[in-house]
């Protein structure tokens, strides 16, 4: 039976889940993420009732929204959503006539790779970076989710990793998600593409290829698209290299659409930490791994948090 439902509210699509309490999948619904606030809360609203239709009326529902938000539940600001300042966990309760806990999308996703993901055989102390439509990230330390002040710690993203260097839609200039999030990765391949190399030609249709597809370009062995995959690692190296200077983790786990890219984003991003670490050869390598999950691990950590709340 599900332990929980849980809700990954993405910049590209929303994917609901039910959880047993291994983390298995039991049934699960995605569709797109709408770009306005009200409609928005329909479409969460509609993955929530579908797959609570017949579920125990006590069963924790548990959600990951993609940018800042309050405990209590007011999502203040994702710069790859619409909502600002918006009282999301209790329009959702209104809705649902049930109890919702909400935390940061990767947050969620780190927290389920750390029990039963990539990280179920760290001790302690593990980050996480989820490369998807926006980069995030997520910090367990001492066994526990770090959050912060005001909840909102674990912002890997937006680690400034070239002072001089572009921005993506937060507005920060040189910031990780800039260059490593699935639309950097578009970007960077138009980029490519409009100074000659042939990247969009083994794609259909216009010239704008997606994260998705320079990763596909990447697999066939498209040089200009493994470029832009090793340039996207490298600089998630660089931010890898101060995390683990400022918290010396036993692991680093590396999830999202963009880690489906496997080793050609992490192989640079290996040989990048290891240019950028303080004492490299002094120290025992921290490992960068690929995310043990797959494209559910927000809903399930989600789904996971809501039935620890529900046992406290
Ligand atoms: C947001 C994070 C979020 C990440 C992935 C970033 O732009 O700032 O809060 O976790 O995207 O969705």
């Amino acid at each position: 039976p599900p332990v929980a439902l849980g809700i990954d509210v993405g910049g590209t699509k929303i994917l609901g889940a039910l959880v047993d309490d291994e983390g298995t999948v039991l049934q699960q619904q995605v569709v797109p993420t709408p770009k306005e606030d009200e409609p928005l809360l329909h479409a969460i609203v509609g993955v929530a009732r579908g797959l609570l239709d017949g579920a125990a009326s006590d069963l924790p529902v548990g959600l990951g929204f993609p940018g800042l938000i309050t405990r209590d539940g007011v999502a203040r600001y994702g710069p790859n959503i619409s909502l600002r300042e918006f009282p999301l966990r209790a329009r959702l309760e209104a809705e649902l006539g049930r109890a919702v806990l909400v935390d940061n999308d990767a947050t969620a996703a780190t927290w389920a790779e750390f029990v039963i993901g990539a990280g179920r055989e760290a001790r302690a102390d593990m980050l996480m970076f989820t490369l998807g439509t926006g980069v995030g990230g997520g910090l367990v330390i001492g066994g526990r989710i770090v959050r912060g002040s005001q909840g909102f710690a674990g912002e890997l993203g937006h680690l400034i990793i070239d002072v001089d260097g572009a921005s993506g839609p937060s507005g920060i200039p040189g910031e990780l998600e800039a260059y490593s999030a699935g639309n950097a990765i578009g970007r960077m391949a138009n980029h490519a593409f409009l100074q000659g190399h042939f990247i969009g030609t083994l794609l259909e249709g216009p010239v704008a290829p997606t994260g998705e597809q320079v990763t596909w370009g990447a697999l066939q062995g498209v040089e200009p698209a493994i470029e832009i995959l090793a340039r996207a690692g490298r600089y998630l190296g660089i931010a890898a290299a101060g995390l683990v200077n400022c918290l010396d983790p036993e692991l680093i786990v590396v999830g999202g659409g963009a880690g489906a890219a496997g080793d050609l984003v992490l192989d640079p991003a290996r040989a990048s930490l290891a240019d950028h670490v303080l004492g490299p050869t002094h120290r025992d390598p921290v490992p960068v791994v690929a995310a043990g999950l797959g494209p559910e691990a927000g809903a399930i950590g989600a789904a996971f948090l809501a039935a620890e709340e529900g046992r406290d």
